[in-house]
């Protein structure tokens, strides 16, 4: 860890003010992952930027019946509110499902939304990595990537995103709010992160000097049915090998609407609106089910160590969606 400055900011604006004024800063909150980064030198800020005391922790209900959360709500206090444990409890078990009960206490939404890749060899100074200096190469390609991507990669990067929560919010259709020096603007959340195409290194369409303040959830009444379902090696403390986040709206037996999202199979949270599309007027049964994983994994390219995700995918895809038509719950 390098030596750097410390500064608690003291409102949004200052801690602009000061993030565009020393370019080298990080802003810190949790530090679930950037204290990480600091001890292997992959970041080596001038200035930590302290916003956690910011009063951005709130969950407020929108006009529209969703709810507006705060880029400081810890993850606990998110998974542990009632209107998401009624309303979305897919994303409450999503965020359940990761890190551990300590993490979750002090990670935020902000923060795990802007996580990086756990890619091994990305952590590991001593292998070249695209994503640390562009054009050193990719060990992972051809190395051990048991645990990497089979959609969307590309020949620099072949990571994943490792967040859970953030697979929830795709399949929600979340909108990250952020603001930076030209003011407020509002991405979709399936927008937010990028696949690692020619420029690996950037992760999201966050601009220098952008700060998340807020995630807005719309209302979706048919969220209430929504599951997530996560296989890893052990059952807690594990990155996911495939999640799905899944919901569906039911007339009687036939599908009005299906929300299908994708987390350890890509850099960025998969989420499938083409099997979607496909599941809209089908009846829900296994069939369909089974056609509906077919179809999510059209594309797949797995690498040498991770074949057995394909499958993986697909069988979990089968089993949300059943469990999701069958009025959700535990997967
Ligand atoms: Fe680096 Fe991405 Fe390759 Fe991992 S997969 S070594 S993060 S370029």
């Amino acid at each position: 860890m390098n030596n750097f400055s410390y500064v608690l900011a003291a409102s949004v604006a200052d801690a602009l003010q000061q993030v565009v004024a020393a370019p080298e800063s990080r802003l810190i909150a949790g530090g679930t992952n950037l204290v990480d980064r600091l001890k292997v030198f992959l970041d080596q800020p001038s200035l930590l930027i302290d916003i956690s005391r910011l009063a951005i922790n709130q969950i407020e209900t929108t006009p529209e019946g969703g709810l507006r959360v705060g880029a400081l709500v810890t993850n606990t206090a998110l998974a542990n509110h009632p209107d998401v444990r009624r309303n979305y409890p897919l994303l409450s078990r999503a965020i359940l499902s990761g890190a551990s009960q300590q993490i979750r206490n002090v990670a935020t939404v902000g923060g795990n939304i802007l996580q990086h890749t756990r890619c091994p060899y990305y952590y590991d100074t001593a292998f070249p990595c695209n994503k640390r200096h562009l054009g050193s190469g990719c060990p992972a390609a051809i190395g051990v990537n048991r645990m990497h991507a089979i959609l969307g990669a590309s020949d620099q990067c072949v990571a994943v995103h490792p967040s859970d929560m953030c697979v929830a919010l795709a399949a929600l259709d979340a909108i990250v709010e952020v603001e930076g020096a030209q003011g407020q603007r509002q991405i979709p959340f399936t927008e937010f992160h990028r696949l690692p195409g020619n420029e690996p290194q950037q992760d999201t369409v966050l601009a220098p000097g952008e700060l998340i303040t807020a995630v807005i959830l719309p209302p979706l009444a048919f969220a209430q049915s929504g599951v997530y379902l996560k296989l890893r090696d052990r059952t807690s403390y594990s990155f996911a090998l495939i999640s799905v986040a899944a919901a569906l709206d039911l007339k009687g037996e036939e599908i009005q609407a299906a929300r299908l999202a994708l987390g350890g199979v890509a850099h960025k949270p998969w989420r499938s609106l083409e099997t979607e599309a496909f599941l809209q007027g089908k009846p829900a049964n296994a069939t369909t089910f089974e056609q509906a994983g077919e179809l999510a994994l059209r594309e797949a390219q797995p690498l040498t160590h991770n074949a057995f995700k394909v499958n993986m995918a697909k069988r979990s895809i089968k089993r949300a969606l059943t469990i999701a038509a069958q009025g959700g719950g535990v997967a």
